[in-house]
């Protein structure tokens, strides 16, 4: 196996809130806080797999807060242990199996990550074994003596941690199994106690951790001004011309005869694309993939539905919803519905149950009517500001 794998660190107690519930499994804008970690992960596509490590007291919380994920890339929770580092350690070892490439290691406290961190995080491994997001220190730094103010401690080259934090999967699993440095604050730490060069790269400061009530109100606040919510539409014909089955959001439907286009002609698939691509304001399928260039000609058409999907995590919204209709009297949708609703989940990186596919026929009216084509509606939903 190679790939990128994610390591969310859900296993503290955090009872800093001064609730009982820890605090990656309080709710915030309708979804808890670990989910809104997870799905920041989920959202980009540079991730293969993602672990989540649990506290053992947190298997029905964990199951609560990942209900209706249906992403294979999310594995089944790790059981942490009673230090950070020990629960890290847990999860790269159930990830040795089969090794990734490279790891992130994130707090499940941290629900802003955004895409653009996840890939300068990663970008930064090419050149360094680890690689940790930080901020420069900007406030004056005083230490106290007797509750006054002692003296003034220097900030120059000083820099505030965040993760999530990216290694070569191989040296940081070494270096975690060698506990070289068992008060190690964080992984970086561990990293640099076992020699390893760590890159810096620019944190952010929405990329903040929830840690004390004024936290999660910050959080709310966050989210409140951040929300920005759009609807797409797409709309997509295709003719029917010679061939023996058509392709309909990634599924073939055998058929008496094919749909004709420059790519699979999969009329489904090209509506929800563009209707993605009009949330973002980003033109249209043609544009992204000119018909004239050779290099689509028989593609399928999940490469341009993905293409909508990676420029969606790259703008920092998320889809939440997808409703296709198609127009035809012929092949019959409703025995392929499920599957079709299904394979376009699975392309668009979201849950089952915010993807719908149903199917009409125009009364024998018109071109679809005739049977001359499929036509195909679409809407796709965005939400900004929590990627
Ligand atoms: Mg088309």
């Amino acid at each position: 196996m190679t790939g990128t794998a994610a390591l969310i660190v859900a296993a503290g107690r955090g009872t800093r809130l001064g609730s009982e519930t820890p605090k990656q499994y309080l709710p915030l804008a309708g979804r808890t806080v670990l989910r809104h970690t997870l799905d920041a992960f989920l959202g980009h596509p540079g991730i293969d797999r993602i672990a989540i490590v649990i506290h053992p007291d947190d298997i029905a919380a964990h199951a609560a807060a990942t209900a209706g994920v249906t992403d294979p890339r999310l594995l089944p929770p790790v059981i942490g242990a009673a230090t950070r580092a020990g629960s890290v350690r847990a999860g790269l070892e159930a990830l040795a199996g089969t090794p990734p490439d490279r790891v992130l290691i994130h707090d499940a406290a941290r629900p802003f990550v955004s895409a653009r961190l996840i890939t300068a995080t990663l970008d930064a491994l090419a050149t360094h074994a680890g690689a940790l997001p930080a901020l420069p220190v900007v406030d004056a730094l005083w230490r106290e003596f007797d509750g006054t103010a002692g003296a003034p401690v220097a900030r120059d080259g000083l820099w505030r941690a965040q993760t999530p934090q990216g290694f070569r999967f191989a040296p940081i699993l070494a270096a975690h199994r060698a506990g070289t440095d068992p008060d190690a604050a964080d992984d970086a730490a561990l990293a640099r106690a076992a020699g390893l060069a760590v890159a810096l790269v620019p944190g952010e400061e929405r990329n903040f951790k929830i840690t004390s009530p004024g936290d999660l109100a910050r959080a709310r606040r966050h989210l409140e001004a951040q929300m920005d919510i759009r609807t797409g539409t797409g709309f997509d014909v295709h003719a029917f011309g010679p061939g023996t089955a058509v392709t309909l959001c990634g599924i073939t439907i055998p058929h008496s005869h094919g749909l004709i286009g420059h790519s699979d002609a999969d009329v489904a698939l090209h509506a929800v694309t563009d209707a993605i691509f009009g949330a973002l304001a980003e033109g249209d399928i043609g544009q992204w993939f000119p018909p004239s260039d050779p290099t689509w000609k028989g593609a399928a058409s999940e490469i341009f539905l993905e293409k909508a999907v990676e420029r969606t995590a790259a703008r920092g919204f998320r889809i939440t919803h997808i409703d296709c209709t198609l127009v035809c009297e012929h092949p019959k949708i409703g025995p392929h519905a499920a599957a079709m609703r299904a394979e376009l989940a699975r392309i668009a990186r979201i849950d089952l149950d915010r993807v719908s596919v149903k199917a009409t026929t125009s009364e024998r009216l018109g071109f679809t009517g005739r049977g001359e084509g499929i036509a195909a509606l679409a809407t796709a939903t965005l939400v900004g500001g929590t990627a």
